[in-house]
């Protein structure tokens, strides 16, 4: 928070990069995209997967730039009614005629909620709301990346079954329409039992780091940028 001295209450918009064997792939390009590469020294990426067309999510799309023009179409995967967003606000990204010679590209991939492939390994989605705007998470082998997240069915919380780290949204210690609380991310958690939860999609409302870590269960944790997980 602006308040604070501590580098981990200093929070950009929530992304998470995903690196095993020669693959890197981002989950969601908010507005702190370009940043974030930057500082990860990011310098080559698969894909970016999208939980949803929010603009905390997507407004980093144009900054795939750099990356386009040293690996050509980047993939994206998304629901269908994100990708058809997408292609509204980014035209001239999805644009296959009259391109300009400075835009970048991309290579889409529509998913549904089933498993598919990326790299060498078959991705699952967790399908959730939003208040009522469908968002999907992912469950890489060993980790689930869910977030903006308010309702999950008991059907989908058991593609989550033995987990070992989950990452889940709370936003605040007041409740939301949209996103899960403090109060109600506990209770997720409690439901899907991963070893470890890290919180994300955290706002200033929720508090000083420190302060909030000591209040919390001995394996939940809040998650801060440029926290590194290793499985
Ligand atoms: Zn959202
Ligand atoms: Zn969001």
């Amino acid at each position: 928070m602006c308040l604070s001295d501590n580098a981990k209450d200093k929070r950009l918009r929530v992304s998470v990069l995903l690196e095993w064997d020669d693959y890197t792939y981002v989950i969601d390009c908010g507005p702190d995209f370009r940043y974030q590469m930057l500082r990860t020294k990011c310098t080559k990426i698969d894909g970016i997967l999208f939980t949803h067309e929010h603009a905390d999510h997507t407004a980093g799309l144009d900054d795939i730039r750099p990356f386009f023009f040293k690996q050509g179409d980047i993939p994206i995967y998304a629901h269908e009614r994100v990708m058809n967003g997408l292609e509204i606000r980014f035209d001239y990204i999805f644009r296959a005629n009259n391109k300009y010679p400075g835009a970048p590209s991309v290579k889409t991939h529509v998913i549904e909620n089933k498993s598919f492939a990326l790299g060498n390994i078959m991705v699952v989605p967790i399908n959730g709301y939003h208040d009522k705007l469908q968002v999907f998470g992912f469950r890489f082998n060993d980790i689930a990346y869910l977030t903006d997240m308010k309702t999950v069915s008991d059907e989908e919380v058991a593609k989550l079954k033995g987990v070992k780290i989950l990452v889940v949204n709370a936003l605040r210690t007041e409740p939301h329409p949209s996103h899960f609380n403090l109060e109600e991310a506990l209770a997720f958690i409690k439901r899907v039992a991963p070893e470890k939860a890290y919180l994300t999609h955290i706002s200033h409302m929720l508090g000083f780091h420190e302060d909030v870590q000591q209040s919390l269960p001995e394996n939940v944790f809040l998650a801060y940028d440029n926290l590194q997980l290793t499985l």
